[in-house]
């Protein structure tokens, strides 16, 4: 009965994020009759003018054409978008709590709206990221619900993190590494076999297994990467320290196909909505249960250390006296090809020149509008509309995110435009040599022997 109809599934989605919103949108894509609930007003009212909230590569024709074939539909009546979708997916933010902990008030909210709108079988896909143990909350949840209504309606609760990154994440729905599915029971996994097959037609990416392992799955990854990076920030600051250039020792280990290329590169920390709650929200996890995570509170450590790093090399560059002098920051996103500001490195370094008396003169491809909307109209605070115009009357040039349009800049015109002759760069987008050669001082990460 479910599966019928005009060959497409119907789903509904709760939250219009990141996550939300290319999950709905892929799902439409490929046929699906996708409804999006947000409770933010706004954003829904936006979506449904054609307006995308985030910058993501290919989003755009992607919403805009499945909306205009009437099957992605933006909606804030959680009544409608219950009684929608066979699939409801949880996609809504589960941020920090002041300890550590992921917030799962949205989680729960969505939860409770199921189980009072839900009259027929309903499975619950999670698609946020959220601790051990919350398919039970959301199933508690929504059963109680149901049963104050007096209401025996059947419904199931399945795990399907999503791996997706941003900057790349119609790309990664389209065509996923791998999905986790994280259910007990055989007839949910065969309804999200069917759902989505059509992201997995070369070969399986399905990944089955119980629901607390595919939660953890989520969290053991993202973990993992942030090690990987903390890892290589730790390394660089030896080399730095020791006169050794941590690009070489970079390739050097790389070769090594146990250790490999990929996501193994200095920088001025990891940032993203993502990775440092992620990490938090593990290591409060272990001590819940009196396990005490050694390498998840250092990979934080070193991290929170590393966000200022790019101060530290600027502060004493200028003997410690910043006080009055502009900054030209090149990137405020947390990586390239994002508008996404939270918890990004810029936003530490930016804070501590305005701590310490400094201006700062700042652009981005894309995340001017959110450095606007987090910092608004403040003094010490410009924000140009090309990188160049950063450049202008700038004591010296910062390179905070690795946007491809930084990596090969007129060099003669930095060097005319600044005060001083030069540039921190904090992802190592520069070979040292090439900025001296052009009469420009060079601050990297962790190029000991690079000087
Ligand atoms: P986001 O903050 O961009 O979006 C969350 C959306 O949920 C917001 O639009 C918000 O208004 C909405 N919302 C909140 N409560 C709601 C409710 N009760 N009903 C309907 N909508 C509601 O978050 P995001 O980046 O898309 O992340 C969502 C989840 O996915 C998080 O758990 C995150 O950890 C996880 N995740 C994120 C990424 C990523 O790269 N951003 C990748 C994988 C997993």
């Amino acid at each position: 009965g479910f599966l019928t109809g005009k060959g497409s599934m119907k789903i509904t989605i709760f939250g219009t994020g990141y996550v939300g919103l290319v999950t709905g949108a892929c799902l439409a894509e490929v046929g699906n009759h996708v409804v999006c609930v947000d409770v933010d007003v706004a954003k829904i009212e936006g979506l449904r003018n054609g307006v995308i909230p985030i910058y993501e590569p290919g989003l755009d024709e992607v919403v805009k054409r499945n909306a205009a074939a009437g099957n992605l539909e933006f909606t804030t009546d959680v009544a409608e978008g219950v009684a929608h979708g066979l699939f409801q997916f949880i996609a809504v933010g589960t941020p920090p709590d002041e300890d550590g902990s992921a917030d799962l008030q949205h989680v729960k909210a969505v939860a409770r709206s199921i189980g009072e709108h839900m009259s027929e079988f309903r499975v619950i896909v999670n698609k946020s990221t959220v601790p051990v143990g919350t398919a039970d909350v959301v199933r508690d949840t929504v059963a109680s619900v149901l049963s104050a209504r007096g209401a025996g309606v059947e419904f199931d609760v399945v795990s399907n993190p999503e791996f997706l990154k941003e900057g790349a994440a119609v790309d990664d729905f389209m065509r996923p590494d791998r999905i986790v599915i994280g259910t007990d029971n055989p007839r949910t996994t065969e309804l999200l076999r069917i759902l989505y097959a059509p992201f997995n037609r070369s070969h399986s990416r399905l990944v089955e297994m119980d629901v607390r392992s595919a939660e953890l799955t989520k969290y053991a990854a993202n973990a993992m990467l942030a090690t990987k990076i903390s890892f290589m920030n730790e390394i660089a600051n030896l080399a730095e320290r020791l006169g050794a250039d941590i690009e070489h020792v970079r390739l050097g280990i790389g070769a090594d196909p146990r250790i490999g290329y990929h996501f193994i590169y200095p920088g001025c920390g990891y940032g993203g909505s993502c990775f440092p709650k992620d990490v938090k929200a593990l290591e409060h996890t272990a001590r819940d249960i009196g396990y005490r995570a050694e390498l998840l509170s250092a990979v934080e450590n070193v991290n929170n250390r590393q966000k200022e790093v790019l101060f530290a090399k600027i502060s004493a560059h200028f003997g410690g006296d910043l006080a009055g002098k502009t900054f030209a920051l090149w990137g405020l996103s947390f990586k390239p090809k994002t508008d996404d500001m939270r918890d990004a490195p810029s936003r530490v370094l930016m804070e501590a020149l305005w701590a310490a008396g400094a201006k700062v003169q700042a652009y981005d491809p894309e995340a001017m509008k959110e450095c606007r909307r987090i910092y608004g109209e403040r003094a010490g605070l410009k924000l140009c509309d090309r990188a160049e115009a950063a450049l202008e009357g700038a004591d010296a040039l910062v390179v905070v995110t690795e946007w491809n349009a930084f990596r090969s800049p007129d060099l003669s015109l930095i060097k005319s435009h600044l005060k001083y002759p030069v540039v921190f760069d904090g992802r190592n987008v520069y070979e040292p040599e090439q900025l001296r050669s052009a009469g420009l001082m060079h601050y990297g990460i962790g190029r000991g022997g690079a000087h």
